[in-house]
């Protein structure tokens, strides 16, 4: 199997986070400053048979008088349109204005969806992310949704077998 992989997402998700760890390296700059990440960074898993090709994207800007903010859009919107699968990163605990841009931008989407809650290691027990997963529901059908840890590496395998089936 093989196959273009878009991580997007609102700034400060972990996005890049996510890209770092599926790889095992630090391939993409990750901070607790948003627009880290300006341009697309791509990063090629080879495993067997399978090589998947992630490109982690800038997150989009709500205000767009801004010439780099504008830039980032364009980087974010243009890798959605020319992949074969997207993970929407969200934050296990909120649901936002800029995760509201980002999914009007997914619905033009033409390849399934696959929606990571991420930063579970914040909950303090499961139940806690059950909000976020009706917040969704209510939203968008998506194709799966995965709660992971992209910090700690929870649920990472559970992910890529899930991006593997869609591919
Ligand atoms: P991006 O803007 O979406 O690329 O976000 P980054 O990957 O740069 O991460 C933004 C911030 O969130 C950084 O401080 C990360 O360390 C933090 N972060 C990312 N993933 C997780 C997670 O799973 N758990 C926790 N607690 N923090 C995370
Ligand atoms: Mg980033």
């Amino acid at each position: 199997r093989c196959g273009f992989i878009a991580i997007v997402g609102r700034p400060n998700v972990g996005k890049s986070t996510l890209l770092n760890h599926i790889l095992g390296q630090k391939i993409s700059i990750t901070s607790r400053k948003p627009q880290t990440t300006r341009h697309q960074v791509l990063g090629i898993k080879t495993e067997g048979a399978n090589q998947f090709i992630y490109v982690d994207t800038p997150g989009l800007h709500l205000k767009e008088e801004k010439a780099l903010n504008r830039y980032m859009n364009r980087a974010a919107s243009s890798a959605m349109k020319d992949v074969d699968l997207v993970l929407f990163l969200v934050d296990r605990d909120r649901w936002t204005d800029d995760d509201e841009l980002v999914l009007r931008n997914l619905k033009n989407a033409r390849c399934p969806v696959i929606v990571v809650i991420n930063k579970v290691d914040r909950l303090d027990d499961k139940g806690q992310i059950l909000p976020m997963i009706e917040t969704l529901q209510a939203r968008h059908t998506f194709d799966h949704v995965v709660p992971v840890s992209a910090l700690r590496g929870h649920n990472r395998e559970e992910l890529e077998a899930v991006i593997a089936r869609f591919l």
